[in-house]
């Protein structure tokens, strides 16, 4: 059971608005071959909630009507959605670049033998987890023999060109209540370790600092810590992160086709554009998303501390 989060709603982080809406981030349902420490969606094995097909087809027509341009996929595992490849293609037929989101391991689950190829042929950017390039600290944080399993699902990406001429970026987030170490260094150092023990190569590594909400929030005030967190993400404040910050280009579809402004107030439950009310898709077809102003919390100070972060990595 988990400790009860504080409210994070009441902030002195500063107003700010979106500027040009060119991406969409979906999470197509909860469920999820893991259940990792970190996990700010509490995704599970036992998660029911899936996108559905219908929804799915609203989720494009919103893209159409919105001229979308990068659809972004995230769960949970995004692969483990039923109309997982009914999505990529439907978003290829359009040439709409797509992100998956995936945790590598799904890679080497029984029924997914055939995903590599599949992502290989239809040219989709890879974003992977790997929360630190030793065996112990991964699967501390995201359970046994994760390492070696993402390590075998590397090599297969590597084999069908990911890393060389296909988009693969690992994402590296703090095991602890930090802010993550500078990314240029970071990438450095994982890919040398990868590549002298492993043989593995990959484009980008993308620090990501964590969120003092769901399950992080909960491990941070059973340890005592969240106030501490919430402090070091306060002084560690960079106002030239603001104008990066991945709301302003971004909105964030939950699996039921409700919109908000980024997928960390998709959990908070807080809705887009300072909205009393969560608003769908399908409402929101001729809405202009350009300029409107974005629903702030402190958990804000999260994106905006030290280097930045944003589910591409570090703003500055
Ligand atoms: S793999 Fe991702 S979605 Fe799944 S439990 Fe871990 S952090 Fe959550
Ligand atoms: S959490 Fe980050 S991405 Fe989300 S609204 Fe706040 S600043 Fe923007």
């Amino acid at each position: 059971m988990h400790p009860t989060l504080p409210k994070l709603v009441e902030t002195d982080f500063p107003a700010i608005r979106r500027d040009k809406l060119d991406t969409l981030q979906v999470n197509l349902g909860y469920l999820c071959n893991l259940s990792c420490l970190h996990c700010h969606v509490n995704a599970g094995p036992k998660r029911k909630e899936l996108m559905t097909r219908a929804t799915i087809d609203q989720l494009f027509e919103f893209i159409d009507q919105q001229g979308i341009t990068t659809l972004d996929l995230t769960g949970g595992a995004p692969e483990m959605n039923p109309h997982f490849k009914y999505t990529v293609s439907q978003a290829v037929q359009r040439g709409i670049r797509i992100i998956d989101r995936c945790n590598l391991v799904i890679l080497e689950e029984p029924g997914y033998e055939d995903l590599v190829g599949f992502l290989a042929t239809h040219q989709v950017q890879i974003v992977a987890s790997l929360p630190c390039y030793s065996s112990d600290n991964v699967d501390a944080q995201r359970g046994d023999g994760v390492f070696d399993k993402s390590i075998s699902a590397l090599q297969k990406l590597n084999a069908v060109d990911y890393g060389k001429e296909l988009d693969l970026r690992l994402v590296y987030n703090p095991q602890d209540a930090t802010l993550p170490a500078p990314q240029a260094r970071l990438e450095q150092e994982y890919k040398e370790h990868l590549f002298a023990h492993f043989g593995v190569v990959f484009t980008q590594l993308l620090t990501i600092t964590n969120m003092p909400i769901q399950r992080f929030g909960s491990t941070l005030i059973s340890k005592g810590l969240f106030d501490h967190y919430m402090q070091v993400l306060k002084a560690a404040y960079q106002q030239v992160n603001l104008e990066h910050l991945m709301c302003k280009s971004m909105l964030s579809v939950d699996w039921q086709g409700f919109l908000y402004d980024c997928d960390f107030n998709q959990m908070l439950d807080l809705p887009v554009g300072l909205s009393s009310k969560k608003k769908h898709i399908s409402d929101c077809l001729q809405t202009d998303f350009n300029q409107q102003a974005i629903t702030i919390a402190d958990h804000c100070y999260g994106c905006a501390a030290g280097s930045g972060s944003s589910c591409s990595g570090a703003l500055t």
